[in-house]
């Protein structure tokens, strides 16, 4: 198989599933009800014969010691027929010149005269020779309406065991086949309804493969905007670093010297290379957290010296803001948490460094508490708040408060769904407590390391 038609195979594998599935389940249930009414239609038949032979055989025993009295036969027989509705005709019958004659019958046209069907003779000649009974299903068309009967036929003895006519009785089938016309056309619309409900249950099927057919194709093509995503971005960090160090050098003066005006344009281009850089870090913690690429160093640690240095790191931004950042570290014996230092740096440096960003006067306190086995971190601001409606969204990816307070801060939205999602990889919860024009306090919760 060559392949492209392997390839198709492949992709309609679902498809061909489906229109075999169409075709055998209706097919199944219709050769089922088929074979079903087909069995019952035999069993019945065979449960016929077999009540037409007994009928024969209760004729033959009721009318044995009148077998050479005609008149008594003749009005035996029309008592068994206005007995039985079933039995549709009687003839007993007698060879007379080497002929088979009619010798009393329930049809009185037929008296004294020969078989007239070539068939019923040689069964009757049958019975005779071989003395045995035979039952015979005829289908007879000859009226325009199709009417099946039995024909049994068997010799007839005298209360000495003397073998002395032959009886032929008809017993119709007209009864059970409308019973049975009816049974197979209600089994005919139940059989269409199943039908039609296994072909609804089908096309629904083919719409839900369908679908799932959609949701693989989704997954891909988000795979392949995160691997889009996750290579644009490494592809960005070089130049990125390249221009950083370029312009580095110009304000060591290492190109010479610059004027006041140019330095201020090279101040600004530095300011938006790190913007995009951190857009580009950003980006690039999202797919792996994602992708599950990311890395923990994991070790017992005094959180202290970690939120001393993102706070020394941040002041400058906080003092070009004029804000004030305090400090309480916990009391000696300070609790250890189980962290990576960098990546508990990391989420300190988004909640401080958003603190900062959307706070206009007032300050951020930083604070402890140690409550049973957990150490928590308090980052208190006295910035912008926000709503309960979007405190519940705040931690979604790329979400971001818009009002006239956020317009002009700068952002991705990304910070706090890959501070939660770190947290929560070291075993941490994060909680928000806000208030709009008040200022918000993020709650970061540690397990206490026990020490042994
Ligand atoms: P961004 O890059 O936009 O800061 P984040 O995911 O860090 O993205 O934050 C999401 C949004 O939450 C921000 O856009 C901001 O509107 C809001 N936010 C975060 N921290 C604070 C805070 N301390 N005070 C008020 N709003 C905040």
């Amino acid at each position: 198989m060559d392949n492209k038609s392997s390839g198709f195979l492949k992709n309609n594998l679902q498809l061909i599933y489906s229109i075999v599935l169409l075709i055998i389940i209706p097919g199944a249930i219709v050769g089922n009800s088929y074979l079903a009414l087909r069995e019952s239609r035999q069993l019945l038949d065979r449960e016929l014969q077999q009540k037409a032979v007994f009928a024969e055989t209760i004729f033959n025993v009721a009318v044995a010691d009148f077998l050479d009295d005609k008149t008594a036969l003749q009005t035996k027989i029309e008592t068994i027929m206005a007995k039985d509705s079933e039995v549709k005709e009687i003839n007993v019958l007698k060879f007379q010149n080497d002929q088979l004659k009619v010798l009393a019958s329930s049809n009185k046209e037929s008296l004294g005269v020969t078989l007239s069907s070539q068939v019923e003779k040689l069964n009757a000649m049958n019975a005779w020779i071989n003395e045995v009974a035979t039952a015979t299903l005829v289908a007879d068309n000859s009226t325009g309406k199709l009417q099946r009967y039995w024909v049994v036929v068997s010799p007839l003895y005298d209360g000495l065991s003397e073998k002395k006519a032959i009886v032929e009785m008809k017993g119709s089938l007209e009864e059970i086949d409308a019973l049975a016309k009816k049974s197979l056309s209600s089994s005919m619309i139940i059989l269409i309804i199943t039908v039609i409900i296994v072909l609804a249950l089908l096309v629904y099927h083919f719409r839900f493969v369908e679908y799932a057919a959609l949701y693989r194709r989704l997954l891909e093509v988000d795979q392949m905007k995160d691997d889009f995503i996750s290579i644009a971005s490494h592809e960005l960090k070089t130049p990125m670093a390249a221009i950083k160090g370029y312009l580095s050098m110009i304000f060591e003066g290492l190109g010479g010297k610059v004027d006041q005006k140019a330095r201020g344009h090279l101040d600004k281009a530095f300011a938006n290379v790190k913007r995009l850089d951190n857009l580009v870090n950003e980006l690039l913690d999202v797919s792996r957290i994602e992708q599950g690429r990311i890395q923990f160093e994991m070790q017992a640690i005094d959180p202290v010296k970690v939120v001393e240095q993102i706070i020394s790191e941040l002041k400058v931004k906080a003092d070009e803001k004029k804000l004030k950042i305090e400090y309480h570290p916990p009391a000696e014996p300070r609790p250890k948490i189980f962290v990576d230092p960098d990546r508990l740096g990391q989420i300190l440096d988004n909640i401080i460094g958003n603190a900062i960003k959307y706070t206009l006067k007032g300050g951020i306190t930083i604070s402890h508490q140690i409550e049973s086995s957990n150490l928590k971190i308090f980052i208190r601001d006295t910035g912008i708040g926000m709503n309960a409606l979007d405190r519940q969204r705040l931690f979604e990816k790329f979400y971001r408060i818009q009002n006239e307070k956020t317009a002009a801060v700068p952002g991705t939205g990304l910070g706090l769904w890959i501070t939660r999602e770190l947290a929560h990889k070291m075993n941490a919860e994060i909680f928000v407590d806000s208030m709009e024009n008040v200022g918000s306090q993020f709650t970061l919760v540690f397990p206490i390391i026990k020490e042994k």
